[in-house]
């Protein structure tokens, strides 16, 4: 693998690097408060006007048509100009380029890519996380649409989505997985409600809970066949579960190096421990941006990861976590009793990331028994 740029890259990395001096938004390090997640739409914009967005994908949807290693260049250059990462949507367009019909990407993919269009993801339940097959969301036909009816939880962005890629079951008397199908739901209608739920460091605009009660989607928007949306959910989560797809790279380095600064400014005031931790988790960061690269460089020669998925959201749990433990180590007792509490917040937020996108059991489950091929019990 070389990882040296070619002449079209380096031409790339030198435009976007001056474009990132002059449009820093001055978003947070760590997505530790509710500015970071109320801007983020504007970050988008922001990135794709300038024709930095979308790098990979198709540019009849308003992509660029580029290899993905201009996402690695993207990430690597955030991560250098300490600017927020790109906004991770690449697992629904995924999920909508594969199963969505000529006529569901015309429609849905452009504004999905150009961030005009905001969706969330309608997948998880109260009583249906890890186990989203048990989901009890039903859609009922009536006429040319689905009625909607059930109960929606840790909905990211559901407070500003124009559009929710929901999960519900169209055919009770199947086999639970065979009974699904995917939808892209209109979020702007009464019957739609949408509550905020607040996170353990504050944060009250990251996701919601959302109840649907006889509300109203076209049968034409639906993604897939009807009895699809398991293998459109399955696509989407493997692709949720990868760290190229996601961009988050940039976010753990951006705070590492912010780290690096503060202990390397007055070396004398850390213990050995608190240097060490902020060293593992510059490793750690490095470790996941080679692995990345890596990654995104095999695709280009058509590898597909599948399950592989799972050991990479894996990879990204240790390094937020890593960070998100020296963050606190570096600030020390002061992170909790002080009103400058970002270091508690980031390691608090990088608890989610065992949770979010499939927890860490659910992960070892899959590698267990679709990578290593052990018995299920
Ligand atoms: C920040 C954040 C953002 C999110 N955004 C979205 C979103 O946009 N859309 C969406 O639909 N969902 C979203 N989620 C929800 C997320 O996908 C679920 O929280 C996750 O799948 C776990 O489901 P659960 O919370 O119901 O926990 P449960 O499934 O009830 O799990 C509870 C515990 O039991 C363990 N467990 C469960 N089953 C097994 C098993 N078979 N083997 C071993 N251990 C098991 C789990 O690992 C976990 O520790 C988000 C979550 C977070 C934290």
């Amino acid at each position: 693998m070389d990882y040296r740029d070619s002449p079209a890259e380096a031409e790339f990395r030198t435009r976007l690097r001056a474009w990132l001096v002059e449009n820093d938004p001055g978003l947070p390090a760590s997505s530790t408060d509710d500015a970071y997640w109320e801007r983020q739409a504007e970050w988008h914009t922001a990135l794709y006007d300038a024709g930095f967005f979308g790098l990979s994908w198709p540019s009849r949807f308003g992509g660029h048509d580029l290899p993905t290693v201009f996402d690695v260049i993207l990430d690597e250059e955030l991560a250098a100009a300490g600017a927020p990462p790109r906004p991770s949507l690449g697992y629904l367009v995924q999920g909508i380029s594969t199963h969505g019909s000529e006529a569901i990407q015309d429609r849905f993919l452009p504004g999905l890519i150009s961030g005009k269009e905001r969706w969330c993801q309608g997948f998880s339940e109260p009583d249906a996380g890890s186990d989203l097959a048990a989901l009890r969301t039903r859609a009922t036909r009536d006429g040319d649409d689905w009625v909607i009816d059930g109960h929606k939880i840790w909905t990211s962005y559901s407070d500003v989505a124009d559009w929710c890629l929901l999960l519900a079951r169209t055919d009770p008397d199947v086999p639970k997985h065979k009974g699904i199908s995917a939808f892209a739901i209109s979020m702007d209608q009464p019957r739609i409600e949408q509550r905020p739920l607040k996170m353990i460091n504050g944060i009250t605009k990251e996701f919601g809970q959302v109840t649907f009660d006889g509300a109203r989607v076209p049968a034409a928007n639906m993604i897939g066949e009807p009895g699809e949306g398991w293998r459109v959910a399955m696509t989407i989560v493997s692709h949720e579960r990868e760290p190229g797809e996601l961009g988050y790279v940039a976010r753990y380095a951006k705070t590492v190096r912010s780290l690096e600064r503060t202990l390397r400014e007055n070396p004398d005031a850390y213990r050995a421990d608190q240097r060490e931790a902020v060293a593992w988790s510059f490793v750690q960061a490095e470790m996941l941006r080679l692995h990345v690269c890596r990654r995104l460089s095999e695709r280009l020669d058509g590898i597909d990861h599948g399950p592989g998925g799972s050991i990479d959201k894996l990879l990204m749990t240790w390094v937020e976590q890593s960070v998100g433990a020296a963050s606190l180590s570096v600030s020390g007792p002061g992170a909790a009793t002080s009103t400058d509490d970002e270091a508690l917040k980031i390691y608090l937020y990088a608890r989610a990331q065992s949770v979010m996108g499939g927890t860490s059991q659910i992960q070892k489950n899959i590698i267990a028994s679709r990578i290593l091929g052990l018995p299920t019990a």
